[in-house]
Parts: C-alpha cells; sequence; structure tokens
C-alpha cells in the first residue's frame, strides 16, 4: 500500500483547533480510502518556544524535510510579543521556508457561490472567480543586498533595499506558473514593472524565453503589476495564473484573496524544486490567516483556509486530484446550506462552532 508522510505542525492560537478538522479528514480517508497518510506532529511558533526555546527544534526541522509534505497551522501571539527577534514565533515559518527553499507561493482566490454577495466587488464581477496567484517567495527586494538604513551623517539616513533576481530563480518560478496552468485553463499572465525596473526588464525576457523554449502551448500575456492591481479589482476572471516577483506577489495575492471574502477561507502553498531523483517537490501547506489571538480557545474559528490547504496538499503534493475536487466541492456544499463560522456569518444562516464546520465538511465528503 502507498504510504504518504505528512508532518503536522498545528502551532499557536487557533492553529490547533484548525488542525483538529484536518485530522479528522486525514483518519476518514485512511478508513475509508485506504489513503494511507502516515502523520507525525511537531511544534513551531511560540509552542515551540515554549518547550525548546527555539521557534522551532532541529529535530522537527530535520522531519519536515523528510515528510512529503508539511501541514502548517499558525503561529504567535501576545503571550510571545517579548521573547527575543531571533526566537520569535515568525521565525519557525521562515526557517522552514528557508530550509525547504520553498521558492514558489500559491495563493488561489476562489469564490465560493454562496459567499459571492459578501464580497466588496459586485456579485457578477466576483461569481465564478478561480484564479492562483504565483509569487515567488525566496529572492527580490526581502532578500537583496544591501539592505541598511545609514546615516549620511547630515541629519539624514537613507534606507536601502535591493531588488535582485537572477536568470534562474524567474526561469524556476515561471516553470511552475506554465506547469499548474496546464492543469487549468491554460493561460499565464507574467506582472513586473519592466518601464521603470531593470530587474523588471529581465523579468520579462527571461519568463519570455521560459516559455519559448517549454511551455509555448501555453497562452502567455505580459502586464506591468501596477495595471494588474487595476485589472483584478476591475475584472478578476480575465486571469488564469498570475506569476510575479515577492513583492508585486505579497500585494497582488492580498488583493485578490479579499475579492473573494474572510481571511478565514483562504489556503495557500508553498512549493520547492523538485527533487532530481524522484521529481517530489518540498511543500508546505497553511491557511492565510495567523494565530487570531481574540478568538482563540474558544472554538469559534473558520477551519475552512486550513481543510482548503489540505486539499491544495492532496492535489500538488499527492495527484490526489479527484479527492481534492471532492473536499473542495464539500466546502462548497456545506456553505450552500447556510452553514457559518461567525467570521462568515450573513443573514438567514446557521452560526456554527469549528467543531461543527469540520464535521459537516467531512460529512459532505463521505457522501
Ligand atoms: P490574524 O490573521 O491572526 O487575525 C486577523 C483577524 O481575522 C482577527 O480578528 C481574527 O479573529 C480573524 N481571523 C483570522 N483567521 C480566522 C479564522 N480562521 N476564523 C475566524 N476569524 C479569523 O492576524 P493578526 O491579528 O494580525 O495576527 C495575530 C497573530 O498571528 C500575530 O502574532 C501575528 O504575528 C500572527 N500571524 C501569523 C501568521 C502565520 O502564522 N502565518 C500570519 C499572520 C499573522
Amino acid at each position: 500500500m502507498t504510504t504518504r508522510s505528512l508532518f503536522l505542525l498545528p502551532g499557536d492560537g487557533i492553529g490547533p483547533e484548525a488542525m483538529a478538522e484536518v485530522r479528522k479528514i486525514i483518519a476518514h480517508m485512511n478508513d475509508a480510502d485506504s489513503a494511507g497518510f502516515v502523520t507525525d506532529e511537531g511544534l513551531v511558533g511560540g509552542s515551540a518556544y515554549d518547550a525548546h526555546g527555539q521557534a522551532i527544534s532541529d529535530a522537527d526541522m530535520d522531519k519536515a524535510m523528510a515528510a512529503d509534505a508539511v501541514l502548517f497551522g499558525a503561529v504567535g501571539g501576545p503571550k510571545w510579543d517579548a521573547v527575543p527577534y531571533e526566537v520569535r514565533p515568525e521565525a519557525g515559518l521562515l526557517r522552514l521556508r528557508k530550509d525547504m527553499e520553498l521558492f514558489a507561493n500559491l495563493r488561489p482566490a476562489i469564490c465560493y457561490p454562496a459567499l459571492a454577495n459578501s464580497s466588496s466587488l459586485k456579485q457578477d464581477v466576483i461569481e465564478g472567480l478561480d484564479i492562483l496567484i504565483v509569487r515567488e517567495l525566496t529572492g527580490g527586494v526581502y532578500f537583496g543586498e544591501p539592505k541598511e538604513i545609514i546615516d549620511l551623517g547630515n541629519g539624514q539616513k537613507r534606507g536601502i533595499d535591493t531588488q535582485v533576481y537572477d536568470t534562474y530563480e524567474i526561469d524556476r518560478i515561471s516553470a511552475v506558473a506554465f506547469e499548474l496552468a496546464r492543469t487549468r485553463r491554460n493561460e499565464v499572465c507574467s506582472m513586473e514593472k519592466r518601464n521603470v525596473m531593470k530587474s523588471g526588464v529581465l523579468w520579462n525576457e527571461v519568463v519570455t524565453a521560459t516559455h519559448k523554449a517549454r511551455f509555448s502551448d501555453v497562452k502567455l500575456s505580459h502586464m506591468l503589476a501596477d495595471a494588474g492591481g487595476m485589472q483584478l479589482v476591475r475584472w478578476p476572471k480575465q486571469f488564469d495564473v498570475i506569476v510575479t516577483d515577492n513583492l508585486f506577489g505579497d500585494m497582488l495575492s492580498d488583493i485578490a484573496a479579499m475579492l473573494t471574502g474572510s481571511l478565514g477561507m483562504l489556503p495557500s502553498a508553498s512549493l520547492g524544486a523538485p527533487d532530481a531523483k524522484t521529481g517530489k517537490r518540498k511543500a508546505l501547506y497553511e491557511p492565510v490567516h495567523g494565530s487570531a489571538p481574540d478568538i482563540a480557545g474558544q472554538g469559534i474559528a473558520n477551519p475552512i483556509a486550513m481543510i482548503a490547504s489540505f486539499a491544495m496538499c492532496l492535489r500538488y503534493s499527492f495527484n490526489m486530484v479527484a479527492e481534492a475536487d471532492r473536499l473542495e466541492a464539500a466546502i462548497a456544499a456545506v456553505l450552500d446550506k447556510g452553514l457559518r463560522t461567525g467570521d462568515i456569518m450573513s443573514d438567514g444562516c446557521q452560526k456554527i462552532t469549528t467543531a461543527e464546520m469540520g464535521d459537516a465538511i467531512l460529512a459532505a465528503y463521505a457522501g
């Protein structure tokens, strides 16, 4: 029987509450579908700091590196606001991303029909929306050197960040976008600022060359990132896959995500390069939201972002496309029934708890 290893890092705040609902689905899939998931669990963020004085221990880091996929909840909270910078809760997530070399961040923006009227945009603009933003995650201006504040000695200071991209970084992120487009509507729109940035000129050249060499069957378009922001709000359904750098991706993915509703609904995936021998990519799946300390421990958090992150894991790490489709359809079906956690509650719907939402999605999945 196939075994599939999953390393669970529930983290802090509502992370463990949301992860508990995914655990139920994993157990069901093992029983009913012989999915063969083998799970192990570790500590990350504030809970790891309390136990080990680190945001993630070396032993848990080794397990994350060895697993087929990592499921991550959320980290942080006021309890750890004063801990030293190097061991702050977020450092655990940053170490995972760095050591696993997760350079491709996938952020889908999907509008569930039942929530179409809760968007800030008109219903016809948003209904049926299904786009995927592929953001470069390990390069660009967040990491480029020099990165410093220097004293100019005349009462002025200068803050410097450096936007830098090499050919290989642009080639590999665009290859991920093209590959994903092939599994969807086969269109990629690349966004940069080639009109004012040299890195944008190179980005445009490399994406074009990668397309020509290996992905000419995919439809490619280019758009300036500022125009892309406008188009995302004007008519987002024109896009299938958008590929962009770390900085623009950070903003554009947040814009795209919020078109569709609450933070509690938004999944994400971060992927590394395929292994030369097995072809498998290192991968981490996590909801976009944080640890929500304001509602933690009350059993009212929305587990959908975490469950949808697991659906992405089924799709991208295990090629379990039918199961991923079924799980996403189960989420849609539960929303159609008018079942809602507090964050997505609207008139005429029934307010339910985290566990009730997880149970309802599992029941819809199990059919
Ligand atoms: P947050 O995402 O935790 O919460 C923002 C708001 O959205 C809160 O009102 C919260 O109650 C609500 N919310 C978020 N997820 C929800 C869910 N699943 N169901 C219902 N409501 C939900 O962001 P924040 O308040 O800015 O940060 C809180 C802590 O989380 C901080 O310590 C921050 O550093 C950390 N954080 C962690 C991550 C991560 O682990 N990836 C991401 C963002 C923030």
